[in-house]
């Protein structure tokens, strides 16, 4: 199997001359087609500023991240290209308050891809249909329900078919009975064989989801495997003492 995503010794520091933070110390993650890579760990372990660097909405301070094989940390290779074939989906929905759904949804796609309107509307409507929005699309987004609103975003991270998608704790901002519905729809996209990582603090969905479960402990990735050694049979002291803490 070809790697989507490769990440070899990412550092991430912070600040400047003495008051430095390495928030990422040497990550390696290998993430496979149509691998669901979940990673766990407590807040302020560097999950979000792994998925941003990810992303390249951070720069790396060392190391490499390649995407099919190409170097996107390359200053040479463009950031813009590379960074449409990485979904991402925030914690908040980010939506625009002024654009209706569907607009929020083609935005990209028209802009960036300088797709026609009916082309873009069209492929909107049809995965905006997939995720049980179709009534939705002329609204705005504050007429739907945050769990709405998520799968929106989602929608709007997939209309441009990305290589990999990334998540970071998205379903942290809605109120517990919106969770599933957002939680069934990452599902589908592993059914779907979507390559994705995933940060979360939900380890029932953790443990669904996941080819393999990393945890994360102040930039290192302490233990990584399959979900059911790593949340139920943990070898690391750190990650029980995590997994405990939950409890
Ligand atoms: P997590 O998502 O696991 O909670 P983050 O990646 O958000 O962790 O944060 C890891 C650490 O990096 C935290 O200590 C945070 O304060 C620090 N950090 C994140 N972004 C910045 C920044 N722009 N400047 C300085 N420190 C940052
Ligand atoms: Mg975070």
């Amino acid at each position: 199997m070809s790697a989507v995503l490769e990440c070899r010794d990412l550092w991430k520091v912070f600040g400047r001359r003495s008051a430095t933070v390495e928030v990422l110390r040497g990550i390696d993650l290998t993430v496979a087609e149509h691998e669901v890579v979940v990673l766990i760990g407590a807040s302020g372990s560097g999950k979000s500023t792994l998925l941003r660097c990810v992303n390249l909405l951070e720069r790396v301070s060392d190391g490499t991240i390649h995407l099919d094989g190409t170097d996107i940390t390359d200053p040479r290779v463009d950031a813009d290209a590379f960074r449409q074939r990485i979904g991402m989906v925030f914690q908040s929905y980010n939506l625009f308050p002024h654009l209706t759904v569907l607009d929020n949804v083609t935005l990209a796609p028209r802009r960036v891809h300088r797709r026609s309107k009916e082309e873009a509307e069209q492929s909107a409507l049809e995965l905006l249909a997939r995720v049980g929005l179709a009534d939705k699309a002329r609204e705005y987004p504050d007429r739907l329900s945050g769990g709405q609103q998520q799968r929106a975003a989602i929608v709007r991270a997939l209309v441009n078919s990305p290589r990999l998608m990334l998540f970071d704790e998205v379903t942290s901002a809605l109120d517990p009975e919106l969770v599933g519905e957002v939680l069934a729809l990452v599902s589908d996209l592993r059914r779907d064989g979507m390559t994705m990582v995933i940060a979360t603090h939900e380890m029932g969905f953790a443990r669904r989801v996941a080819d393999r479960v990393c945890f994360l402990d102040r930039g290192v990735i302490a233990e990584q495997g399959p979900p059911e050694q790593v949340l139920d049979d943990p070898v690391q002291p750190r990650t029980r003492q995590f997994l405990h803490r939950l409890v």
